[in-house]
């Protein structure tokens, strides 16, 4: 038994033995009972007042109240738990502190949403992107700090991990992506970054490829004339015409890929309004497409079936819907055998949006490379098609015109089987 419950027990014995003397003795049993019950319960009150006193002051160990037996082992363990959570709560708040400290010096703007879109914290990161102040924005909407209309919709979409490119409302030299995470019972953290590095790198870059192309094409254009030049010299010994036309054939392939390297640049720094484009008579404009590609030797012995929506007309610029429709085209040529069907259907699809769709029974792509056909430079099984005429061009130029009307590029492919490139532009460009 505890020592402190033995204590206690050899106190009531005590107590019982000298109530059973004081009534023998006096033969007053009643008063003898009486005193010493009264004497044990007030004893008790006495200990229990001095330990509500000393909880009261938060039971601090230099004034823990001096008692024995039972009441010793109370205070003994309230002391204990008092201590182990104060330690809990300095534990706890350093590791709160530390956390704070980490999101207080994040490069990123960090931004804690409750539920009304109200500023629950903020990170001193945030003044120097987004101009918050903590110590007087806490409690206002994020909306009527950082006015953007895209930054309220991204907070009124329900989905997570959106992004939005917005410029910095304090310093229009700086581009930011915000991301929005929702987490907890309705909280939303916002954070900011500043990529404009990056996008003056990409600007460099763009720069840089455009001038390139265009330095190159005077020089090749001249090699180009002497080549084919000398490829129509019949005086030319054979293997010497071999080496020059092999030469010319090269010549023309580089100056496509500067020609399609420089569509790219201008693509690149296009953005067209919803409203932006003519009204182009898509359905007369595949037509002719196909029967100019039935006069050349281009379309081999492929069969091109059509399906097209006949007052389904679009506002876009009509070489860059030519050139969208003339590479898809020319790849289902190139990658399906002779003599096979490809289908070319031009209508709506169920979301409303007017897409071309060509479909070819070829090769097929792999799974693995689906995401990558849009890629500058990308050719699937590379010495295989190198055989087939290309530039690995193509497929971004689609992409970027799309991108540039709102649309996108949705590509359905199985191996051996065959593919479906659909080029999808938005509804709001249907006339
Ligand atoms: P390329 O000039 O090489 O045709 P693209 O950008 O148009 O360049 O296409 C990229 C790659 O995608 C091609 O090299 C080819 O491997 C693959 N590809 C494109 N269209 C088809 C298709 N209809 N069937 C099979 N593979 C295709």
């Amino acid at each position: 038994m505890n020592s402190a419950w033995s204590v206690e027990f050899s106190r009531i014995f005590m107590l019982l033995c000298s109530t059973l003397l004081f009534g023998v003795v006096s033969d007053y049993w009643i008063l003898s009972v009486v005193i010493h019950s009264s004497f044990y319960i007030g004893w008790n009150l006495f200990q229990l007042r001095a330990l509500e006193k000393w909880i009261s002051l938060g039971a601090p160990s230099e004034s823990a109240p001096d008692a024995s037996g039972i009441w010793e082992l109370i205070v003994q363990r309230l002391y204990r738990m008092q201590k182990a959570n104060q330690e809990t709560k300095a534990h706890l708040s350093s590791v709160a502190g530390h956390y704070h400290a980490v999101m207080s010096a994040l490069p990123d703007a960090t931004i804690v949403l409750n539920r009304q879109q109200e500023i629950e914290w903020t990170n001193s990161a945030s003044q120097a992107l987004l101009g918050i102040e903590a110590e007087h924005d806490i409690g206002h909407k994020l909306t009527n700090i950082v006015r953007d209309s895209m930054l309220t919709e991204l907070l009124n979409v329900d989905y997570d991990k959106q992004e939005l490119e917005i410029i910095s409302p304090i310093d229009e030299l700086k581009t930011l992506v915000l991301t929005k995470v929702h987490y907890g019972d309705g909280k939303t953290l916002i954070t900011a970054r500043d990529i404009s590095q990056r996008i003056a790198l990409q600007k460099l870059r763009k720069a840089f490829i455009a001038n390139a192309s265009h330095e190159l094409r005077t020089p090749l254009t001249v090699i180009s004339g002497y080549l084919e030049m000398l490829e129509s010299d019949d005086s030319l010994p054979p293997t010497t015409h071999k080496i020059v036309n092999n030469a010319y054939v090269q010549s023309q392939r580089m100056d496509k890929i500067l020609n399609d390297l420089l569509v790219l640049s201008k693509l690149e720094e296009k953005g067209y309004s919803e409203s932006s484009g003519d009204t182009v008579d898509i359905p007369v404009l595949i037509k002719r497409m196909v029967s100019d590609l039935r006069d050349t030797k281009a379309k081999g012995t492929h069969t091109i079936e059509l399906n097209i929506q006949e007052n389904l007309l679009v506002r876009v610029v009509e070489n860059e819907f030519y050139s969208l429709c003339q590479n898809l085209l020319s790849n289902a040529i190139k990658y399906s055998p002779s003599g096979s069907v490809i289908k070319v259907c031009w209508s709506l699809n169920e979301e409303g949006s007017a897409c071309l769709k060509v479909s070819d029974n070829g090769e097929g792509i792999a799974r693995e490379s689906l995401s990558r056909l849009t890629e500058r430079f990308f050719r699937v099984n590379v010495n295989r098609t190198r055989k087939v005429k290309g530039t690995g061009l193509g497929l971004s130029i689609v992409k970027h015109i799309l991108e540039n009307y709102g649309g996108f590029l949705d590509i359905q492919s199985e191996l051996t089987v065959g593919s479906t490139f659909s080029a999808c532009f938005p509804s709001y460009r249907i006339v």
